[in-house]
Formats: C-alpha cells, structure tokens, sequence
C-alpha cells in the first residue's frame, strides 16, 4: 500500500513508530496530486512549498516527542476559509486576488496540530451549489466517474479525499455541502452541531446555518478531526462554551445493541432513485442485524424544507455579500461612471449566474413588501421542521435515511436548471434548518456509484452518531475504491 492511500490513524501509527516521516508522507502525497488532479480537478491551488515546511516543522515535534493525532497528517481546505498569506478565493472572480492577513480559527487549530496543508479545495462560487459547477475556474470531476459530478459545494474537499490527494478535509456544509458531496465520492463527511465549531475565517454564506467539518476516508478518522476542530472560540459569537468537549474517539464502539434508530417514512419520497432505496433499506437491516431497535418515525414539515431553506439561505446571502462593493477588497471594476455605477459594475463582473440568482432572491424575500409573506413565513417553517425533530427525538436516538436522492449525476445535466440542482438537498437541507448534526457514510454501490446513507443525532450529540457510524462501517466494510474511468480530456 501506498502511504497516500492510508487513513489517518494508520499514518499515525507509521509516523508514532518512525517507520516514515512526515516529509516522506507530504512527498507521498505531492507526487499523488500531480499524478491525478489534472483528470480531478479538486483543487484551485497547491500549497507544496509551504507543505514541506510544514512537514519539517512536523518532524521535529516528532522528534521533540510532540506527536499528536494530526501531527504530519496532509489535509486540503475548501477555499472559503482563510490561510494567511495564501490566496482564498471562494471559487469567485469576486475574490480571485483576495489573501486574507489571518487564518481561520479551524486552520490554526490544525496548524497548532502540526497537520501539514497541501492545497486548498475548488467549490461552487460562495458555497452555493451541489456540484462544483458554480466555481469560476473549473468544474471538479468525480474520482468514481470522471464524467460525473463530485457533488457541492465541498466537492473539491470530497473528490480529494477520494482521490487520495489528501488524507483529509475540510468542508462547510450550509445546506448539505459536506455530506452531499462525501456521499457522491464515497468518503465520509459530518456536520456538527450548528456552534460546535468555530466559523470565524469562514467567509460567510447563510451565517444562520454555515458550519465546518470533517471529510476523511473512515470514521475513526472523522472523531479525530472533530476533536481537533471543536471548542470555544471568542472570535464566534454563535460558538458555544457550556459543551463539554469530549473524546469523540470514545464513541467508537461496535455495540449499538438497543439503539433506537429512527427513519421518516416522507424519506421514501418521489424522486428517490431505486438503487439508493435498495441500499437504505439494506443499511437499515443491517443495523437491526447488530441489535437495534428500527421505529418508523415523520418528519411531516420536510417537504416545506427546501423552499424554506432557499428563501432563509438567500435572505442571509444577499445581506452577507453586501460587503463586496469594489471598495474595500475584491474585484473593483476599472471603468464606471459614479460611485453607484463602480458598486454595480464591480458586482455584476465578479459574481457568477448563481450567487447573483441568489442576492436577488434574497434580496426580494427581505423586501419590505414582501418579507412577511417569505422571509417570515419560512421563519415559521424552520421552527416547525425543529419541533418535528424534537419529537422525534424523544421516541430515538439517531435518524437515519439517504444523505442524497440519487448517486452522483453527470456532470452538465442540471447545471441549467436550478430547481433541479436544488432537489439534490432534500436529505441535507432540513438538518442545517434545525440545526442538528449530520454524517454521512458510504452504505453501497448503485450503478457501480457510492451511495451515502446520513446518520442525524440530536444537538451537540456526536458521539451517538459516531457510534452508529462506527457500528455500521465494520458491519458493512464497504472496501470499493474510484476507478478514474471516463472523462477523456
Ligand atoms: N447546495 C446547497 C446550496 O446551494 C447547499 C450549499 C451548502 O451547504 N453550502 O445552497
């Protein structure tokens, strides 16, 4: 086996025992990005000469006897959070030449970590999309099928970790954007608890629902990442501080025996595809094989989710990108007229067709004619979609069901039509409504495509999904690998 296609923890060990050091392992992974990303795509840049670095700096807290979970672990970062001195461009014209003067609370997190940061991740311009089609530069491909969409807006950090560019990832997830694209590329992707984890440095999105997880390659990987990127931050005003922070490497146990697993029988809607039901189900009596307890439970507001979503998600969009007016930073137009004419040139070269759908969305449902009859009324939505969760809640432990409706489409077919684009986030969509965490995990193949199935627990109950997750990837060991096929360049 080659070092780039290990897990964390299995690189942890090597490093632990100095059977390799972290330079040979950044090396490993240098050479593997070279090898694949010009058929993947994944990445808007490769930060090799600072991964070395990084990497020499890892091996002397090796050295020194510092070595921590992370310590020489290669990882990529979707390009909406901030490194500094290195470009951070959120996919958008807006921001090509934007380099932040600070890091992300997460990003020093890792640093502090002696993780080594190999590239930053390609995504749908500000987040907003579900196949990477958004981005102003490139349009990432699926490891499994080079024709098909990795999924979004993470689908740079999915389809890296599933390439083996990196051992893993960061993504943030406002309406699914983890643990849709984690299921396209057969990887595994969490959302916590809405405040678990800090946001400063994450340029913003819908800041209502935005948050920061992992991507890795298996569960155990994704409780190491979570403990790294969780705690207290200052800087976040909507981060917690009256959570414990726990070991969620913990939660790793194979015993479920008497969990009480909820599915909503509304996930067996129209538009689920055959073979993703096919392994839902299957996923479901695997877990009743490991002793849980299945009650069939309704999530009856979940159809209102999306559109609840997409007038929230907007509203909060169209006010957090205000503030790229050609004036303070990012792409300021070079011939105008006045001062409004600079404001509307600079915006209408540097945003791309969806975020500019989105601020006018926004902008239409916060207008005073019409914010009661959208912005209010999805308001009330969103309340009604948590009290339907809360009471699902009191009868189980977990709720599991499809992470996304159908496997990974290819790639052009709903690009033109948003509506279409925007089903891909039924599953997702109604957890950042309520604020919930989420995983997603690979559960089989469809049409020789990864299938996700999502996990959502209860607020800041991560370990309870991590166990769920753990039980079922030993019950399943699911072992295919992408296949690269396809995509003729
Ligand atoms: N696909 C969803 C959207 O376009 C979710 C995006 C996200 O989670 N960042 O809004």
């Amino acid at each position: 086996m080659e070092l780039h296609e290990l897990t964390i923890h299995e690189l942890n060990d090597l490093l632990k025992k100095k059977e390799v050091s972290a330079v040979e392992v950044t090396n490993s992974y240098l050479k593997r990005i070279n090898e694949v990303e010009p058929k993947v795509d994944a990445l808007i840049c490769e930060t090799a000469d600072f991964a070395i670095k990084k990497a020499e700096e890892a091996d002397k807290m090796i050295r020194d006897g510092n070595i921590n979970d992370l310590t020489g672990i290669p990882v990529v970062i979707k390009d909406n959070m901030c490194t500094e001195n290195i470009r951070t461009t959120c996919a958008s014209k807006m921001l090509e030449d934007f380099i932040p003067p600070y890091n992300a609370t997460v990003v020093e997190n890792l640093n502090s970590l002696g993780a080594v940061m190999v590239g930053k991740a390609n995504l749908d311009e500000f987040a907003m999309g579900s196949s990477t089609e958004n981005s102003a530069f490139k349009t990432t491909k699926n490891p499994w099928d080079l024709e098909r969409v990795p999924g979004g807006s993470s689908g740079g950090s999915a389809a890296s970790v599933a390439a083996d560019e990196c051992a893993f990832s960061l993504g943030s997830d406002t309406g699914g954007s983890i643990r849709q694209p984690a299921s396209l590329c057969g990887v595994v992707g969490m959302k916590p608890t809405y405040g678990l984890v800090s946001r400063y440095g994450l340029v913003a999105f819908a800041s209502s629902l935005d948050q920061i997880g992992p991507i890795t390659k298996d569960v155990t990987d994704c409780a190491i990442v979570l403990n790294a990127i969780t705690g207290h931050d200052p800087k976040d005003s909507t981060s917690v501080d009256n959570v414990r922070k726990s070991d969620y490497k913990e939660f790793l146990k194979d015993e479920i025996k008497g969990m009480k697993i909820g599915y909503a029988k509304e996930f067996f809607r129209q538009g689920l595809d055959e073979g993703v039901k096919k392994s839902i189900e299957n996923a479901l009596k695997t877990f009743e094989e490991l002793g849980a307890e299945i009650r069939e439970i309704s999530l009856k507001y979940m159809d209102y989710a999306l559109a609840a979503y997409y007038i929230v998600a907007s509203a909060e969009a169209s006010s957090n990108l205000a503030r790229y007016d050609g004036i303070r930073y990012g792409h300021a137009a070079e011939k105008y007229e006045d001062l409004i004419d600079m404001y509307m040139v600079s915006r209408s070269e540097g945003f791309g067709k969806e975020v500019k759908r989105r601020i006018m969305l926004g902008t239409y449902a916060l207008s005073s004619g019409y914010y009661d009859a959208y912005y209010n009324k999805a308001l009330k939505v969103r309340t009604l979609i948590k009290q339907d969760y809360e009471k699902a809640f009191q009868d189980v432990d977990v709720i599991v069901g499809p992470t996304s409706p159908t496997v990974a489409f290819k790639i052009g077919e709903r690009v033109e039509d948003p509506l279409a684009m925007y089903l891909a986030d039924v599953y997702t969509v109604p957890v950042n409504i309520a604020g919930l965490p989420g995983l997603s995990l690979p559960c089989g193949l469809s049409e020789g495509l990864p299938v996700g199935l999502q996990i959502v627990g209860k607020h800041f109950d991560e370990g309870t999904i991590l166990n769920a997750a753990y039980a079922f990837e030993k019950a399943c060991n699911f072992t295919a690998k992408p296949s690269f096929k396809g995509g003729a360049k």
